[in-house]
């Protein structure tokens, strides 16, 4: 039966040592509720790191360990103290997590975390391969883990696996700034699906795919030579219910059963009635934005002094990552920040801040987010903000308001909040006035439509969402109806070769026998391509034609020596062997006068796009211009010349990043059709990658053997990855010769 592998940098649990004793309790944190119906309850496993490094579990437990990680389904990757400072303080927490806070000034860019980063995340990949089998499913969690997919990928290459990035992605203009920009670009397109909470994430995403790695990107999909990845978002929820039921009965506990800090804020309540509390909860990180919501509080004050006494800011900053710098930094100036706003406001009766520096269990969040009246939430940059949603969902009377910022993922789905730019104190201020005067009438209507969404997509219905896509990818892999060149098709094909009398193979150039280049001109055939393509045409029963959309002249200059059969500008001209160009077809190319200036408008608006002229046709190259740019300006420009040629016995073709005209009456398919008129060939066999070959693979015989080069649709009847398995079978029909 096949699993789930669910892989995070921890694991669901808690270990705790204490002397002998070991104690280990599963921690209910978002991931692991969502994950909890994949987890617990079917047959998967989850491997991560337990928190606690190799130095700090002694010898003696380290089994233990191990086994009762087990009994929660959980696989141990255990890590040296010093892994966990350069994978997990250094690269994840130095470089990763502040560039894709758009924190640039404190990215840092040390090649031995990267080092470590790199073997820790083969480290986890190892781990995965050690449980997986065919038909399981894999799902890769976080920044920390961005190199697993393709670390997996590489050596189960049929594993179906999903990626989730719960931080936001950066746009191109900071992501390009990583020195190993292309490796986690790679690293994270081993999976077929890789989710994101926001479209803008996503977006972003895709953008550096296009930009750094020059991949095809339609819509959400991206093109690899083998394969396509799926990109899409998906807003992570919460355990909606749990928060909601925590809200039921914190209201139903008697005096006896309410926690010390619900008494201390029920006393606060009942000495100043009337007076509001405003609440934010963050772990202390820089990119939530807390010193900026402190001075705008005392904005808000010093503007509204009648609020003096009647408003509380209540502030729980959870310690986090305090081994890193910029953190240790970021605690002393909030102490400071809190001290003097403290000292300014203050009165004998009233502090206008309360300020907690430590994590609250469970029953005390509920309490604060029970008791205030508004939460003020403002970070710079966050992936989602749960918090924000947990409030939400504790608002059993539906009153309460929730000030947001724009900045924040969750800020998309919960449009009925007041959403403010954490940047702008004014704004802030106003949003807090708003909030304390909101009449309850308005909170009850803006929290039901905010808690309906929020009940519905919760968390469990994040995850399986995200699994059934990541089950369609399977489809996905299926959609391509040609059939792969595995070894036993290639073998057939083989076979049909042997017994055959008289041959025929078409092979196109560009994309086929030579991959593309950044000029047309440095795409020489070598000289291991020429001697290839010479032994198969020394053979008097097989007979080789290059036919290709290149001029004439670079062809007939490249291929002067090897006496191959040549077809230029898609059937353009045709040389036989040993013998002069023959214009083909009657072409004309009187058109190109009124048509080139058209074409040249769009060079000098289109930066990387040129012209290339051969003697019948007219083509526009945007390989090198800006990946949207080019598409954009390749839709226009091909209907601007649509109209242009209509009734002239002219086409616009669309290649591979090339717009080509030329005359309707020539295409690929009637010129390869043309040989075979007259010779019984019993053996044909035609190559080619892009639309232009799709002529050919159309109007061939149907005992024809086509072959696509790349994974998109053809009407081809097989496929091969790239144009180093086109060699693999050039070189097998070599051998036969
Ligand atoms: N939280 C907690 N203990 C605390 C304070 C907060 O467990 O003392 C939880 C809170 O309920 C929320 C999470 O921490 O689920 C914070 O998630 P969020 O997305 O807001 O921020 P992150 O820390 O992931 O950046």
């Amino acid at each position: 039966m096949s699993k789930t592998i669910i892989i995070s940098n921890r694991l669901p649990l808690q270990i705790n040592i204490d002397g002998d004793d070991l104690e280990v309790t599963p921690s209910v944190g978002g991931l692991a509720t969502g994950l909890k119906s994949f987890h617990r309850d079917g047959d998967s496993i989850w491997i991560g790191w337990t928190g606690l490094t190799e130095e700090e579990i002694p010898e003696n437990l380290k089994n233990d360990v191990k086994e009762k990680a087990r009994t929660e389904a959980c696989v141990s990757v255990n890590l040296t103290a010093e892994e966990i400072e350069g994978f997990y303080y250094g690269f994840s927490n130095r470089t990763i997590w502040p560039l894709f806070h758009y924190f640039m000034e404190y990215t840092e860019a040390d090649k031995a975390h990267w080092e470590t980063y790199k073997s820790v995340n083969e480290k986890y990949a190892r781990e995965v391969l050690k449980h997986y089998k065919e038909g399981d499913q894999i799902w890769v969690h976080d920044y920390q883990l961005l190199l697993v997919p393709n670390l997996i990928r590489k050596e189960a290459p049929e594993a179906i696996i999903g990626f989730f990035n719960h931080i936001p992605f950066p746009s191109y203009e900071v992501f390009r700034t990583l020195p190993w920009r292309e490796e986690v670009l790679e690293g994270v397109l081993g999976a077929d699906l890789i989710g994101f909470h926001t479209y803008d994430y996503e977006r972003h995403f895709l953008s550096s795919v296009s930009r750094i790695l020059r991949l095809q990107v339609d819509f959400n999909e991206i093109t690899l030579p083998e394969r396509i990845v799926k990109v899409d978002s998906f807003p992570m929820g919460i355990d909606y219910e749990k928060f909601e039921k925590a809200a039921i009965n914190h209201f139903e506990n008697t005096a006896e059963e309410q926690s010390d800090l619900q008494r201390r804020l029920d006393h606060h309540m009942e000495a100043t009635p009337g007076a509001k509390l405003i609440l934010s909860i963050d772990r202390l990180d820089y990119t939530k934005g807390i010193a900026n919501r402190i001075r705008a509080f005392e904005y808000f004050l010093d503007n509204n002094p009648e609020f003096i006494e009647k408003v509380r800011l209540v502030m729980l900053a959870v310690p986090s990552r305090s081994n890193v710098p910029q953190y240790q930094r970021l605690k002393r100036e909030i102490d400071e920040l809190v001290g003097r706003i403290n000292g300014k406001f203050s009165t004998v009766n009233w502090t206008p801040i309360w300020y907690f520096y430590r994590s609250m269990p469970f029953e005390n969040l509920i309490d604060l987010y029970t008791s205030c009246d508004v939460a003020l939430l403002t970070p710079i940059r966050d992936g989602m903000n749960l918090v924000a949603k947990e409030f939400i969902a504790t608002r059993i009377k539906q009153t309460g308001v929730l000030i947001l910022s724009e900045m924040a993922g969750a800020a998309h789905e919960m449009n009925e909040a007041l959403i403010i730019n954490p940047n702008n104190f004014e704004q802030i201020s106003e949003a807090l006035q708003q909030a304390i005067a909101m009449p309850e009438e308005e909170q009850v209507q803006r929290n039901k439509m905010l808690q309906k969404r929020l009940k519905r997509y919760s968390v469990e219905k994040w995850a399986q969402d995200f699994m059934s896509t990541l089950q369609g990818t399977r489809d996905n892999r299926d959609a391509f109806k040609s059939t792969r060149i595995s070894s036993k098709v290639s073998d057939e094909i083989m076979q049909a070769f042997d017994r055959s009398k008289k041959r025929i193979l078409f092979l196109d150039y560009d994309g086929t026998l030579v991959n593309f280049t950044d000029k047309p001109e440095h795409a020489k055939p070598d000289t291991e391509l020429i001697e290839l393509v010479k032994k198969l045409n020394s053979n008097q029963h097989t007979d080789v034609v290059l036919i290709s959309g290149r001029d004439k002249n670079t062809l007939g200059t490249w291929w002067e020596e090897s006496q191959v059969e040549l077809i230029s500008e898609h059937g353009v001209w045709m040389r036989k062997q040993n013998k002069e160009w023959e214009l083909s077809e009657n072409v004309k190319n009187d058109w190109m006068e009124t048509v080139r200036p058209v074409i040249e408008n769009f060079v000098d608006r289109t930066p990387g796009t040129f012209i290339e002229e051969k003697n019948y046709s007219l083509a526009w190259h945007y390989r090198k211009a800006d990946p949207e740019l080019g598409e954009i300006r390749a839709n226009e420009l091909s209907s601007v010349l649509k109209e242009l040629i209509s009734n002239h016995g002219l086409s616009v073709l669309e290649g591979n990043k090339v717009l080509e005209i030329k005359s309707s009456g020539v295409n690929k398919g009637k010129a390869a059709n043309k040989k075979l008129v007259g010779n019984n060939y019993d053996f044909i066999f035609a190559i080619g990658d892009d639309w232009t070959d799709e002529y050919m693979f159309r109007e061939l015989p149907e005992d024809a053997f086509t072959v696509k080069v790349g994974i998109k649709k053809t009407s081809a009847q097989y496929y091969v990855e790239d144009t180093k398995r086109v060699r693999d079978i050039l070189n097998l029909f070599a051998e036969k010769i």
